[in-house]
């Protein structure tokens, strides 16, 4: 199948429950927010710093595009602490990214403008032009994306000490790194499993980027594709604030 083929494929397999009716509504632009850099489309990456005492987490949701369940979680989070109030729930310091990819997400895709799956696009040891499927095309070089570039450059302006980044496929806390605090604590309160390996290889994710090439405590949280848009926020809010808890500066 050609990859223009499989990407139109996984739209169209994409139910109207798993759609939101106004995707440009989770890419803020304003409370704070501040533009990161552009997408391939030309869309804003946008982010918010969260100050806090003690180390510093980082929240990334829609690198996958149409795996809007990590959206949703980031949405949720957003509306609570970023809007108004705009303080940290926890002692670290947050930065919150609510999508990474939005090409994707606007237009329900898994990749971004270019056809390049995001989380097979960064410089990791184990990058490799051929990929697996159509639908992980890791892109023509290793940070070849815009998206990728503005990722790295936000983990260099606020470097993280733990990094969660929200999708959604079987439900599971795939911990990537020295994370497995993390996972437990979050594993044991959404009653998911945890991985150390997702089931296929990932070279160029950011999980082997940062938790496996950096050790910087990284979870692939992995929603359970398919649940309702609406009750996400509320069934992982307090675990993933128990896991921000847990956040220390690295020594
Ligand atoms: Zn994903």
């Amino acid at each position: 199948m050609s990859e223009e083929k499989e990407d139109k494929k996984e739209q169209a397999e994409l139910p109207p429950s798993r759609k939101y009716e106004n995707p440009e509504r989770a890419i803020h632009t304003e409370n704070g927010f501040q533009e990161l850099g552009k997408s391939a489309g030309g869309h804003p990456i946008t982010y918010k710093v969260l100050p806090g005492k003690k180390g510093r987490a980082l929240l990334v949701g829609g690198v996958h595009g149409n795996e809007t369940e990590g959206v949703a979680f980031m949405e949720g989070f957003v509306k609570e602490f970023c809007l108004d109030a705009s303080s940290s729930p926890a002692n670290c310091e947050i930065v919150v990214l609510p999508v990474l990819n939005p090409d994707g997400f606007l237009n329900y895709a898994r990749q971004n403008a270019n056809g390049v799956d995001l989380n097979r696009n960064m410089r990791t040891k184990d990058w490799q032009a051929e990929a697996l499927e159509p639908k992980y095309y890791p892109g023509k070089a290793p940070d070849s994306e815009p998206e990728t570039r503005a990722l790295l450059k936000l983990i260099e302006m606020h470097p993280p000490d733990f990094i969660i980044s929200f999708h959604s496929w079987k439900p599971m806390v795939n911990v990537n790194g020295p994370a497995h605090a993390f996972a437990d604590v979050i594993a044991k309160k959404l009653n998911y499993i945890i991985t150390e390996d997702i089931g296929y290889p990932t070279p160029g994710s950011l999980g082997t980027w940062a938790g496996w090439e950096r050790s910087i405590p990284t979870i692939t949280l992995e929603f359970e594709r398919g649940i309702d848009l609406s009750n996400i926020y509320s069934f992982a809010r307090n675990a993933i604030l128990s896991s921000l808890e847990l956040v220390h500066p690295a020594v």
